[in-house]
């Protein structure tokens, strides 16, 4: 999300080809004299939504977000608040829907105020609430510019249906030609199986497995907490370590029992990613050495976190805000050798 004053619009050219136009079409207007109503700009590439009406209270209003277009809000005459939140933070309340490149999400987020003459741009991955009371309900004149989202050069499958992971890796590769969509999102339904005795056997075969049943370009993760007393168990078997369908919960449980009144305590997450791009495959590593906790600490993230301190840290993975989590953990790691390899060798 960005704030500034349209002044400084020109400072913001370089991120979007489209964005020059858009901020010129919005400097040489006056709007305040403009008939309501939606003006292409650039064929579809380019809106421009022209609308008044009087702020409303957050509670009246929604959380939204859209796939298709970036928002360049431009706030004409008045003043009003808009909340903002990240797709991560917030939980789809009704599905997407494609039409009206819309969907409707409850979240928690921050409030910023725009006066008149000020712009706001929500990327997809910027949930946001305008059209807010600013002190009072005043009459608004505003202008969103609708910017085409560019079409993607290459279109990815990550083969997971997990909101968090994929958001994570869309995050990173923001602003560059390359598009993910999830399993779902990529209409594949089956489970992928995952039979292998590592983690780079499991890794190819989901990815494998979604490119050469249903043709897409795919990686897919797969992660193991490996401890050093116990041979490098779990590893590959975390997920199930107390049994098959085992909770996080009966999982420490187990980890905690087996690694009482040992010393040694040394452990490391691993995780592997497997890429299967036109049938070649390309494998990237993230690892996160640490040791584990006498006890439980902490209620955020999932599986092992509570009972995982990595290196150089003295608190448990559960214990960190997500960022800072993903800035160090072997998923993040991973992931980041990835994007490089995307950015760098694939988009040259
Ligand atoms: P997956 O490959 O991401 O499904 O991970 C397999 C299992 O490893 C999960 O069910 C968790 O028990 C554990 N795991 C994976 N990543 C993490 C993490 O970041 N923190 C804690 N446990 C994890």
């Amino acid at each position: 999300m960005i704030l500034d004053h349209i002044k400084n619009a020109h400072l913001y050219y370089s991120m979007n080809p489209l964005f020059q136009k858009a901020f010129e079409y919005l400097s040489s207007n006056d709007f305040t004299r403009m008939e309501n109503g939606v003006y292409e700009v650039e064929g579809k590439s380019i809106l421009a939504i022209v609308n008044s009406y009087e702020t409303e209270p957050a509670s009246q209003r929604v959380w939204e977000g859209h796939q298709k277009y970036i928002d360049i809000q431009y706030v004409a005459s008045g003043v009003e608040n808009m909340g903002h939140s990240s797709i991560q933070q917030a939980q789809v309340l009704q599905a997407y829907d494609e039409e009206n490149d819309f969907t409707k999400f409850e979240a928690t987020g921050t409030e910023i105020t725009v006066p008149t003459s000020y712009f706001t741009i929500f990327y997809p991955s910027d949930v946001h609430k305008p059209n807010l009371v600013h002190r009072n309900s005043m009459q608004i004149k505003k202008v969103v510019m609708k910017v085409k989202v560019p079409e993607p050069l290459i279109q990815l499958t990550f083969a997971s249906n997990n909101h968090h992971k994929l958001e994570e890796v869309r995050q990173k590769l923001n602003g560059t030609l390359i598009s993910i969509a999830g399993l779902e999102e990529s209409g594949i339904k089956e489970e992928l199986h995952e039979t292998g005795d590592t983690l780079e056997a499991n890794a190819f075969q989901k990815a494998n497995r979604v490119y050469s049943k249903f043709g897409l370009n795919c990686f897919a993760d797969d992660t193991g907490l490996e401890v050093e007393a116990l041979g490098g168990r779990p590893g590959v078997y975390s997920a199930r370590y107390a049994g098959e369908n085992a909770s996080f919960k009966e999982n420490v449980n187990k980890l905690m029992a087996e690694m009482e009144g040992k010393t040694n305590r040394k452990a490391r997450f691993r995780t592997v990613i497997s890429l299967v791009l036109d049938a070649t495959e390309f494998k990237f590593e993230g690892i996160v050495n640490g040791h584990i906790a006498e006890y439980p600490t902490g209620q955020l993230g999932f599986g092992y976190d509570p009972v995982f301190i990595p290196e150089g840290h003295t608190e448990t993975f559960a214990e960190m805000k997500p960022d800072k989590k993903n800035k160090i953990s072997h998923r993040g790691q991973a992931l980041e050798k990835l994007v490089k390899f995307l950015k760098e060798d694939l988009l040259k």
